[in-house]
């Protein structure tokens, strides 16, 4: 990935800064720490959650708690870490008692996301969980149909594949979760080897099967060798297809429930709700 610019880094700082001011919605009032984001600001990679739970509002850093520690090891087991990638939410701010977004807030809250994809210019922009995915592809099927399912998407004027997956906060509870968001975070690195999705690649992208193995960096390597290996299950099924929004057909075997979705402790069955 080329590496940011310093005026891209000094955009994002700035930003930053507005965002620790906002208040054009009321989380201001009830947050501890606004919670900009975190990472590489020439990541090609970057992972958009819902909105900081308790201890990303006292720290000031995206997933830092239980979802975190998940989504670091996600990461390491494809040869990447937490300074390799971009990580921000939808929202800035902690909704009190980690209840959903508002309607209201997410809209307020937009343009920050909008400003750093813009910045950021990532390949991949993976969606993690419902708001993110349906915020971002302004498409309201759920994640429990569209996960694992890249497509085009223009955002901030960027063109980049979106790429859903389950939220890690949801993986925490239920093993077929997991189960599944291990399965997909696995065809990351076949996204992120694409090049950047041209005008009309809609119908473009190849299968998984045509496209050579991704080779994380050298320096990264051991991390691959040594991370935690699953059964490699139906790798060809899983390939960026640029999709337009997938119908029943196309989805995979959902876990059983509701659609997951959530935050970190302190937890309730109402933080894996969906909107
Ligand atoms: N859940 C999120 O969606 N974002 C965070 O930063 C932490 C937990």
């Amino acid at each position: 990935m080329p590496p940011a610019t310093d005026d891209a880094t000094a955009a994002l700082d700035l930003l930053r800064a507005e965002v620790e001011a906002c208040t054009l919605c009321d989380l201001h009032a009830t947050r501890t720490r606004s919670v900009a984001g975190d990472g590489d600001p020439g990541a090609g990679l970057m992972f958009v959650g819902e909105a900081p739970g308790y201890h990303e509002d006292q720290q000031g850093r995206p997933f830092v708690g239980q979802a975190g520690k998940l989504l670091d090891k996600l990461l390491g087991g494809i040869g990447l870490s937490r300074d390799d990638v971009f990580i921000a939410n939808v929202l800035k701010c902690r909704p009190p008692n980690n209840r959903d977004p508002r309607p209201e807030e997410i809209a307020a809250c937009r343009p920050h996301l909008w400003r750093q994809i813009a910045l950021i210019e990532p390949r991949v922009v993976c969606t993690l969980g419902n708001f993110a995915t349906k915020l971002l592809s302004g498409d309201p099927t759920g994640i429990t149909r569209v996960h694992g399912q890249p497509r085009v998407a223009e955002i901030g004027g960027q063109r980049l594949y979106l790429y859903p997956i389950f939220h890690p906060a949801a993986a925490l509870y239920t093993p077929a979760t997991l189960t599944t968001l291990e399965d997909d975070f696995r065809r990351l690195p076949d996204l992120l080897a694409q090049a950047a999705p041209a005008e009309g690649a809609e119908a473009a992208a190849p299968p998984a099967a045509e496209r050579p193995a991704w080779q994380p960096p050298e320096r990264l390597r051991p991390s691959v060798a040594s991370s935690p290996a699953r059964p490699q299950e139906g790798a060809a099924s899983g390939g960026p297809v640029a999709a337009a929004p997938a119908g029943p057909a196309a989805a995979d075997t959902p876990p059983a429930g509701p659609e997951p979705d959530g935050h970190d402790a302190p937890a309730g069955p109402e933080q894996l709700g969906l909107f």
